[in-house]
């Protein structure tokens, strides 16, 4: 059975357990480390093998060098398929490989099947295309999101890959790192409760209130584009077509309308609640709970008797 390659996004997020698990239904799983990983983790959803990359030539530069190693891996091995996230660095790897390799390339795909016919949802959740890689294998980026990630333990054999980045890899350098400052919270795609607020929240000082309730369930603060667009909350916690794709057990949508560019970044959760005090609000056409109510009023009571049940 030909090798399906997945690249690992560093510190081993969902979406390489998706991609892991998309990638057991194509070929034999063999996993792409750059630098290091949880290979625990990889062995556990189903990596077969793992090859690992490391060295200032990957640490030291952007994804150049990267990309130089996968279109050397997928020549030496003729894999069925090349796996990566659609997360900013992955789509970017992604579109060298492919031009290195004069190569077809799909992006934000939720489903690949055996054949190489990859799926993706657009417009808002409205479209389902289906496309194939025409020239070449199949090389498609995965949303966050897409699949629930299932386990399937494996034994791995690793092999280390020699890195030879050339002087066109090495343009653009890393100068330093800065650890970005982090919460408590998990991180919006990959938490398992996300609570959510919209412009029905009035202003910046109120989003405490939401981020109570998401600190009380031990889940991620998400906000609606228009929320974003006021000021209230910052960019990185849009959710929606424009933002980021969640797909959590529980989703609580706190004076949000339920507009269909939000729908797209959340319809997916497993339970979704709405308090909402329009009950024409198009949320409670999607919300498997919706209170009819001012959130002011609602959220402090909901958060009393979260505190009375911990
Ligand atoms: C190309 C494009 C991309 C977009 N991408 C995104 C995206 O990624 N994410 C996104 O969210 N939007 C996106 N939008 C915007 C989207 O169309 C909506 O404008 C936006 O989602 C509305 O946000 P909202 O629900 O917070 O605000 P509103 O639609 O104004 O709704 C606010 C809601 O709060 C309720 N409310 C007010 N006060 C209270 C209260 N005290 N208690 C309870 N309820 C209250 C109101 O009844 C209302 O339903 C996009 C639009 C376009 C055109």
């Amino acid at each position: 059975m030909a090798e399906v390659l997945v690249v690992v996004e560093a510190g081993v997020k969902k979406v390489t357990l998706e991609m892991l698990t998309i990638a057991r239904g194509l070929g034999s799983v063999s996993a792409v480390v750059f630098g290091e990983a949880d290979t625990a983790k990889l062995a556990e959803y189903g990596a077969e093998k793992i090859y690992t990359a490391s060295g200032e030539d990957v640490a030291g530069y952007l994804v150049a060098p990267k990309a130089t190693v996968l279109a050397e891996l997928v020549k030496q091995v003729q894999p069925a398929a090349v796996l990566l996230g659609s997360t900013q660095e992955g789509k970017e790897i992604a579109a060298r490989l492919a031009i290195k390799l004069d190569n077809g390339l799909l992006t934000d795909a939720v489903s690949v099947e055996a054949d190489g016919t990859a799926t993706q949802v657009v417009f808002a959740g409205s479209t389902i295309v289906k496309s194939k890689v025409t020239k070449g294998l199949p090389i498609v980026t995965i949303r966050p999101n897409s699949v629930t990630p299932e386990a399937a333990p494996a034994s791995p054999t690793t092999e280390a890959l020699t890195v030879s980045a050339s002087d066109a890899d090495k343009l653009t350098k890393v100068v330093e790192r800065v650890a970005e400052q982090k919460g408590s919270r998990p991180e919006l795609t990959e938490a398992s409760i996300v609570v959510s607020g919209g412009r029905g929240v009035g202003n910046a000082d109120n989003f405490k209130l939401v981020e109570e309730l998401a600190d009380l369930l031990g889940g991620a603060v998400g906000a609606s584009r228009a929320a974003v667009d006021s000021g209230y909350y910052p960019h990185q916690f849009q959710v929606g077509q424009t933002g980021k794709t969640v797909s959590p057990q529980l989703y609580v949508a706190l004076g949000i309308s339920g507009a269909i560019q939000h729908r797209a970044g959340m319809q997916t959760s497993k339970t979704i609640v709405a308090v909402n005090k329009d009950p024409e609000a198009p949320i409670f056409e999607l919300a498997d709970f919706g209170v009819v109510g001012d959130l002011f009023k609602v959220v402090p009571q909901a958060a009393d008797e979260v505190r009375k049940r911990k």
